[in-house]
């Protein structure tokens, strides 16, 4: 689509944003959302429908973000939809136990088999948070290793070289986080294995654990190397050290039983998010039941949530899992490797250096022409071309995650209309990523 105006005009959408920043930082509710790595205008969306998103200004979108993971099986999907409406009917949250939450957290417990025992909460950010607390009261240790790039929500120890948005703006760190809070944070760079090793070397039973991303997606898609994870959980074992596995991104996503369907490194506690809310506010972390005895009430560590276990959450979480059988896992599989297919041809026939790293079906695009196993790797790609190409995207009605440090997320709807939209749409955006310069807007 040559002569579209760039970044494409959005007036409704604009007009939004300014009434938004008069009453909220930034005019935004989390921060990758202000499009600042990408710039312009956000896109204000209205409605979604399967694979589709309609912004304020009525203009359709095949969207490539999927709420950040969550929308597995598209926007409104009706018997999710019906499942959310029947709950809301009997009442929306009671402060009691419900059987709601029992469902979800069998659900669960019968899909990944390391969690012998779930507590439900609302945020991955509370669940990782929860699961440290945890590690930390078990084993009676202060000490946290964390991986360079890894998001685990924005909990205070775990702010250290994050991804995400952190990565989006290059923090090094965040004001607001003490020297104490993340002082017995360890940041360690991802992949290196050696690196963990000389951490439990130089702090002998100081360690409570080690935490990471089941497969990376929050400084682009970098999967774990052969073994890596393998190795975590034997260092963690030979130390006396918990393995947490953040399967919050990859939860339910990238098969039945998350990256752990994939790569069967059993881990001492998992947190789960996104795909297990149907696109509600529900998370979760589970594991060890000798370990999860260990919370309040059964045991001293304290943990608790006015809306946990919230029955319209569970109720949407329970019918989008009861959805996700083998066949769904197919299809997204499928899509997923189409779309990755179209970008690299693209990208490649405009000679666009470029690496399209995959982990399941979640994936992104660096603009470099090394692989990348590490945050470090991830900060030297020219982002300043994922800013064209997204931009050229979205002018032609595909949302991308506006910035080149996320993953893209597909759903089952994503069917050969929405992916002939993305092959319509990638040529010109390949030519603008290869024309794109360091420093243009
Ligand atoms: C999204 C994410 C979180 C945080 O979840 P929120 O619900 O945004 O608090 C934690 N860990 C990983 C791996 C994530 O992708």
């Amino acid at each position: 689509m040559a002569g579209v105006s760039y970044p494409f005009s959005a007036p409704v959408s604009q007009t939004l944003f300014d009434r938004a920043a008069a009453v909220t930082p930034g005019g935004v509710n989390s921060p990758v959302r202000a499009f600042r790595a990408v710039g312009g205008t956000p896109r204000f969306m209205v409605s979604g429908t399967g694979p589709y998103l309609t912004d304020a200004d009525g203009r359709e979108y095949v969207d490539l973000v999927c709420s950040w993971g969550p929308m597995i099986l598209g926007h409104a999907h009706p018997q999710v939809v019906a499942a959310v409406q029947e709950a809301v009917a009997r009442g929306t949250s009671f402060g009691t136990p419900g059987e709601g939450e029992v469902a979800l957290a069998e659900e669960i417990v019968a899909r990944v088999e390391p969690v012998e025992q779930v507590r439900l909460v609302s945020s991955g950010t509370e669940a990782t948070m929860s699961a440290i607390r945890l590690a930390r009261g078990f084993t009676g240790r202060a000490k946290v290793i964390k991986f360079a790039g890894c998001y685990h929500g924005h909990v205070d120890a775990l702010l250290a070289a994050a991804g995400s948005g952190v990565a989006t703006f290059g923090l090094p760190d965040t004001p607001g986080v003490t020297g104490a809070q993340a002082g017995d944070t360890i940041v360690l760079p991802y992949n290196d294995l050696e690196a963990v090793h000389e951490a439990f070397h130089a702090y002998p039973g100081e360690i409570a654990c080690v935490i990471t991303e089941a497969s990376p997606g929050n400084m682009g898609v970098v999967p774990p190397l052969p073994g890596f994870n393998e190795g975590l959980k034997t260092a963690c074992a030979q130390n006396g050290a918990l393995f947490i596995s953040d399967e919050v991104m990859t939860g339910f996503r990238v098969s039945k039983e998350g990256w752990y369907g994939i790569d069967r490194v059993k881990p001492d506690l998992m947190t789960f998010g996104k795909v297990m809310g149907g696109g509600f506010p529900a998370a979760a972390f589970g594991g060890r039941a000798d370990v999860m005895a260990h919370l309040a009430p059964a045991g001293p560590v304290y943990q608790a949530g006015t809306l946990s276990g919230n029955p319209v959450a569970t109720a949407a979480g329970l019918a989008q899992l009861r959805l996700l059988d083998d066949a769904a896992y197919a299809k997204v599989n499928a899509v997923s490797e189409e779309i990755r297919g179209l970008v690299t041809e693209a990208l490649a026939k405009e000679g666009v250096a470029h690496r399209l790293q995959t982990a399941g079906n979640m994936f992104s695009v660096f603009f470099t022409d090394k692989d990348v196993t590490d945050y470090a790797a991830a900060r030297t790609q020219e982002a300043f071309r994922y800013t064209a190409f997204f931009h050229s995207m979205l002018s032609q009605g595909v949302y991308l995650p506006p910035s080149a440090f996320e993953s893209w997320f597909v759903s089952t709807t994503h069917d050969e209309a929405a992916v002939g939209r993305i092959a319509a749409a990638l040529p010109a955006a390949a030519r603008a990523a290869a024309q794109a310069t360091e420093g243009e807007k």
